[in-house]
């Protein structure tokens, strides 16, 4: 990814963006916050030069490395089941873009993002630094977390996991919430799951579509 100047006004960027929004808002999504966050991050720094004109559909696009930056409707899904609130520590595991750390980040939250990926580390690095984001970030096998600055009240997921890894349920802080998507290569649910004491509360939403999750406690 490159650091580019894109323009801050442009009517049909703006249109496109406010499109964006209305189909999410009209899909179910009522968390003005986020939706606020979504109006503010930019995808377009995120994606590839060559996409930029498609960086406001609401669909997956190729970032390199055979990975995807994820559909912007699913990423406002899981961000919205993660309860994000300012000064809450969120682990995302699969940095990709970082498109969601920053989203994360421009709700107030504090970041923590796992990419396995050096090439797309890097890049993400080099927009979060662009952009001013104050991120933490290494890479790494995020199937066994990073326990180093655990507990989180929130770990997010996103790539597809054969089941949740026990390590990013240990992580969770009393009350904090596991999302991830949970089935086999072609196609998973997403696990929302919540720690209450010793006990775990899951539901799930279903049909959706994600690279895999390739670590210890992954796809191998
Ligand atoms: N959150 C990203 C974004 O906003 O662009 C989308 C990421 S993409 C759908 C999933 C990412 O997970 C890929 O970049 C992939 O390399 C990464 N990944 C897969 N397995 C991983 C693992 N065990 N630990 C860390 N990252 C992993």
């Amino acid at each position: 990814m490159i650091q580019r100047k894109l323009p801050t006004k442009s009517p049909r960027f703006d249109f496109e963006r406010d499109e964006m929004i209305a189909l999410i808002r009209q899909r179910g999504i009522e968390d003005e916050r986020l939706l606020k966050a979504m109006m503010l991050v930019d995808r377009r720094e995120f994606v590839q030069a060559a996409l930029l004109n498609r960086a406001y559909d609401d669909c997956a696009l190729p970032i390199g490395h055979s990975q995807t930056i994820s559909q912007p409707y699913t990423v406002a899904f899981m961000t919205e089941a993660l309860e994000v609130k300012p000064g809450k520590k969120i682990l995302e595991i699969g940095t990709g873009s970082g498109y969601q750390a920053a989203l994360l980040s421009a709700m107030g939250a504090r970041v923590y993002t796992i990419e396995r990926n050096m090439d797309l580390l890097n890049g993400a690095r080099k927009i979060f630094e662009h952009l001013k984001y104050n991120i933490v970030s290494k890479c790494g096998d995020g199937t066994i977390g990073w326990k180093e600055f655990a507990p989180y009240d929130g770990v997010i997921v996103t790539a597809g996991a054969p089941e949740a890894p026990q390590p990013l349920l240990d992580q969770l802080a009393e009350g904090g919430i596991l999302v991830i998507p949970v089935g086999d290569k072609e196609i998973q649910s997403i696990q929302i799951t919540r720690r209450l004491g010793e006990k775990f509360q899951t539901r799930e939403a279903h049909g959706f579509k994600f690279v895999p999750l390739i670590g210890k406690i992954g796809w191998k």
